[in-house]
């Protein structure tokens, strides 16, 4: 063992473009999706116990510390692939909204992948980590190595997008929880079909033009019992915003900026509307 504890600090993600294209039989759905990193991060201190046990504490937004954190799954798999039974204490600071389509839960998991693999001089390879990562969830193998990238399959192969450019975000979380498992039993499956070559070719199109881009599969299931997404849209819109969209599945809405200077105006016309919580990030191209 190189130490016993490492600090991490993991991001949140947006998802600017997501078409579900299938289902497969297992019941997971297929998608295009361009996913980014945003600079709104949670951090986790990880200590090496040595008792076997998996102790996790929480500051910050509200998250279950028990097993049902994916802290905790993400500890098991990686101590049962690694053949290791130590046991591991984890503080989680946690700043990303939970339930609110911005992945922090994948994220926390992939970064205990990632410190535990450190803390243990890398037992396992990238392989075999995006290998763990993808059982915990579609969304953890993302979160490896967080970069714009262009997402298929279930969300697990990843392409890396140089062209993204960075810009500034402002998300919107109003107070309210959505559950990614009710929103995709409620989608009515419209499947696109061609939507690989759609988005590649929008990619290398001079000038980029974002809103053809910008298109959220889920946002209708989502928006149907939360009128509150489409006017987030508006207000986001209203005060500036190149284009607006809703995150993953909700309730998340983003507003792009490509200056600081014009998001910094947006946060602050937005939050005297109180409509929750208001974050103003950049996402940073490759
Ligand atoms: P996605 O965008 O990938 O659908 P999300 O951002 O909507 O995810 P999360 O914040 O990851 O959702 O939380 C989803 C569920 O996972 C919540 O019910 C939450 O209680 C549970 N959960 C387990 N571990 C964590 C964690 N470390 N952080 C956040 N949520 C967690």
């Amino acid at each position: 063992m190189n130490a016993s504890i490492c600090s991490i600090k993991t991001p949140a993600k947006i998802n600017i473009r997501l078409k579900v294209t299938g289902l497969r039989p297992d019941g997971y759905h297929e998608l295009v999706s361009i996913m980014v990193p945003v600079e709104l991060f949670d951090i986790l201190l990880l200590q090496i116990a040595d008792r076997g046990r998996i102790k996790i504490s929480c500051k910050g937004f509200e998250v279950p510390t028990d097993r049902n954190n994916l802290i905790h799954a993400a500890v098991r798999s990686f101590e049962t692939k690694a053949g290791i039974r130590y046991g591991v204490s984890v503080k989680l600071t946690k700043n990303i909204p939970v339930a609110a389509g911005l992945g922090g839960g994948s994220s926390d998991a992939a970064a205990t992948l990632l410190a535990l693999n450190r803390l243990y001089g890398n037992p396992l390879s990238e392989q075999v980590l995006h290998g763990l990562a993808v059982k915990i969830g579609a969304d953890v193998p993302f979160f490896l190595n967080p970069r714009p990238s262009l997402a298929t399959g279930i969300g697990d192969f990843l392409q890396p997008l140089s062209i993204w450019p960075e810009y500034w975000y402002v998300i919107v979380t109003p107070p309210i929880r959505v559950s990614t498992s009710w929103v995709y039993e409620n989608l009515k499956l419209e499947l696109t079909t061609g939507e690989y070559d759609y988005i590649v070719n929008a990619l290398k199109n001079e000038p980029f033009v974002i809103s053809r881009i910008l298109e959220n599969d889920l946002e209708k299931v989502t928006s149907a019992s939360f009128p509150v997404i489409q006017t987030l849209k508006k207000l986001l819109k209203d005060a500036g915003a190149e284009g607006a969209l809703m995150s993953g599945s909700g309730p998340s809405v983003f507003g792009l900026f490509s200056s600081r200077e014009k998001a910094v105006s947006a946060k602050s016309s937005v939050m005297s509307m109180n409509v929750g919580d208001v974050f103003m990030v950049r996402g940073k191209g490759i």
